[in-house]
């Protein structure tokens, strides 16, 4: 339902938590049943997330309980529930690939049985009753054939029917998010050594009013330093550039 996405400094430091956290509070407007996040600290052979159903507050507790390590890129999800149940193991991100790739999603994917079924048949295991998981476990599986996350985005859009905005970060790639979206927005952020993600504007407008919006099947990959937009055969795409105006941003 709300997406957000940082990509900052080499240094890793509490600010892709905070930028994340702070995203999905001005999103909490969209409504949503569960919250989660994920975050990259290289060096790291896995990726560090933390999920539960209800309220944010619900997600500050657990961090608070158990904190996360500082990072350098993060990704935030509250979840409006279409497939499966409001609970932890159902909210996102869905951490798959023995815990090495993290992915959040808004939409629908409309052929999640048969996705499941062809990786059930190839050993995949399922710890969810989300469309999202499936899409999960299929983006690691090329991302293990293909040996980069922006190629494996495109060939599971390709892949994928129904609507989806996909964010997905993973722990050989720390530095990176990758995003992609089809029937359902997806914004970035431009900052000054530092890149955002968002389902809409709301996500970062406290940080930057430079902004991107994807086209329509459009994967975008932000690191620090640099936004990259391809379409969904891999070819470079522009996104259109726009400032967000500051009564909107208030
Ligand atoms: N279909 C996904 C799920 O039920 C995503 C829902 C959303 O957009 O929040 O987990």
């Amino acid at each position: 339902c709300g997406i957000v996405g940082y990509a900052g400094p080499v240094q890793p430091s509490g600010r892709p938590l905070d930028v994340v956290l702070e995203g999905l509070r001005r999103l909490e407007y969209r409504g949503y049943d569960s919250a989660g996040v994920a975050l990259t600290v290289p060096g790291q052979t896995v990726v560090s997330s933390a999920k539960k159903s209800g309220k944010l507050v619900n997600l500050v507790d657990e961090l608070a309980a158990h904190p996360l390590p500082e990072a350098v890129a993060g990704i935030g999800h509250t979840r409006w529930a279409t497939h499966g149940g409001p609970t932890d193991v159902n909210a996102h991100p869905h951490v798959v690939d023995g815990g090495r790739l993290a992915v959040i999603h808004n939409g629908i994917v409309e052929n999640f049985a048969a996705l499941k079924e062809e990786l059930a048949a190839e050993g995949v295991t399922f710890l969810s009753q989300t469309d999202t998981e499936v899409a999960a476990h299929l983006l690691a599986r090329t991302f293990r054939e293909v040996g980069d996350l922006t190629v494996a985005m495109t060939v599971v859009a390709r892949r994928l029917e129904g609507t989806f905005t996909l964010l997905a970060v993973h722990a050989d790639d720390p530095a990176t998010v990758v995003g992609a979206r089809h029937d359902s927005p997806l914004v970035v952020g431009l900052g000054d050594g530092e890149n955002f993600l968002g389902s809409d504007v709301a996500a970062f407008v406290s940080h930057t009013t430079e902004a991107l919006e994807l086209g329509q099947d459009q994967v975008v990959t932000i690191t620090a330093t640099s936004v990259d937009v391809v379409d969904f055969d891999g070819e470079p795409a522009q996104a259109k550039r726009f400032s967000v105006d500051w009564d909107a941003a208030a």
